[in-house]
């Protein structure tokens, strides 16, 4: 509900940013490099010889299919990837349903009342309109005087622990955000007024890590980002820590191709699945999933509803404050 408030302060400073400043200079920098992009163009499939990927199938904008081959391929197709299913990845275990949305005409959010980001709690059972819904957090992010990114995120971390939860289909996603904004205590007074710049339901891949990156037994195919839920799991940031992956990755095997012949050498595989196990982003995101866990254990299975947790509310918030 809305009837507690604390601040947590994050160790770690939040950046806000519009997406396409973001993407227009990755494009530039990609350019200046000289990297070439095929727009309108679909990975298809592996080309794949000995037990190792040496290339990609790739379908054009009028549906001919190419090929491409590569000493090393970065499988990093995020959600949508085609790819992973036959080496072990399942999309389900690793998504978390999430609607995002944006406004930059929302007269109630105003920066000195609300200068934070802005958390609801939703534990399970809370809802009469959808009884089964698994726990979930509600938030706003006040960018500016009149303008927010607000969302709502399932934490699927305890689906199997629980008891009579599912997740919803697509329409209830949509009934139950439309409930939150239109009646939420706290939550609702952002939306009064508010007109709807962006509303998406879509993914966040932070559910699990999934490990096997380098998934052919001679290499040249590593799985990156939210095709494998490398992402902060507590946090739900995927951008840098995708990013700092393709940097170690590239560097590793730009290292090992001054020195090696065969670049994807069994020593080199072995060496280069040591040093990302023991790389400190590696752990953290390791450590980030540990935590969200346990975090979730806590609050949503031993506290259970919204009125233990607002009982235990204070020693909850220490452990956060911990965590974050
Ligand atoms: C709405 C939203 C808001 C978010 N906000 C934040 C945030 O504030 N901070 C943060 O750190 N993280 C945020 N995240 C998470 C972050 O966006 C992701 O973790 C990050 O973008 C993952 O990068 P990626 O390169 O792995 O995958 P993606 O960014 O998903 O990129 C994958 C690309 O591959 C392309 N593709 C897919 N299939 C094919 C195919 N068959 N052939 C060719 N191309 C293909 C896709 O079109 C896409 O361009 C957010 C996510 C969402 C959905």
């Amino acid at each position: 509900m809305d009837r507690k408030n604390r601040l947590i302060n994050v160790h770690q400073p939040y950046y806000f940013f519009h997406w396409h400043h973001l993407m227009d200079h990755m494009k530039t920098l990609a350019v200046e490099a000289g990297a070439e992009f095929l727009f309108k163009s679909e990975v298809t499939d592996l080309i794949e010889r000995n037990s190792r990927c040496i290339g990609i199938k790739y379908k054009d904008k009028n549906n001919k299919i190419h090929e491409i081959e590569g000493t090393s391929v970065l499988g990093c197709m995020g959600h949508k990837d085609p790819l992973g299913k036959r080496f072990g990845i399942k999309r389900a275990e690793i998504d978390c349903p999430t609607m995002k949305y944006y406004s930059v005409n929302a007269p109630q959010v105003n920066l000195s009342e609300h200068p934070n980001l802005q958390f609801y709690l939703i534990p399970p059972k809370m809802l009469d309109i959808a009884p089964k819904l698994p726990p979930a957090v509600a938030y706003v992010f006040p960018l500016a005087d009149g303008e927010m990114e607000a969302g709502l995120m399932l934490r699927l971390g305890q689906l199997n622990g629980l008891e009579d939860v599912e997740i919803p289909d697509n329409k209830l996603m949509h009934k139950v955000w439309d409930h939150l904004t239109e009646t939420y205590p706290g939550f609702s007074d952002f939306f009064k007024g508010a007109e709807t710049d962006y509303k998406k339901l879509t993914v966040i891949s932070n559910r699990r890590l999934f490990e096997n990156v380098i998934p052919h037994e001679r290499g040249g195919l590593i799985f990156l980002g939210d095709t494998i839920g490398f992402s902060e799991a507590n946090g739900s940031s995927g951008l840098y820590f995708g990013m700092a992956q393709a940097d170690f990755w590239v560097r590793l095997i730009r290292e090992n191709m001054g020195s090696e012949s065969d670049i994807w050498s069994e020593s080199f595989i072995k060496t280069a699945k040591k040093r990302y196990k023991k790389w400190p982003v590696y752990r953290h995101i390791k450590k980030s999933y540990k935590d969200i866990v346990l975090a979730e254990k806590i609050m949503f299975k031993f506290c259970g509803s919204d009125k233990s947790l607002n009982r235990w509310w204070t020693p909850l918030m220490a452990l956060l404050q911990m965590k974050s």
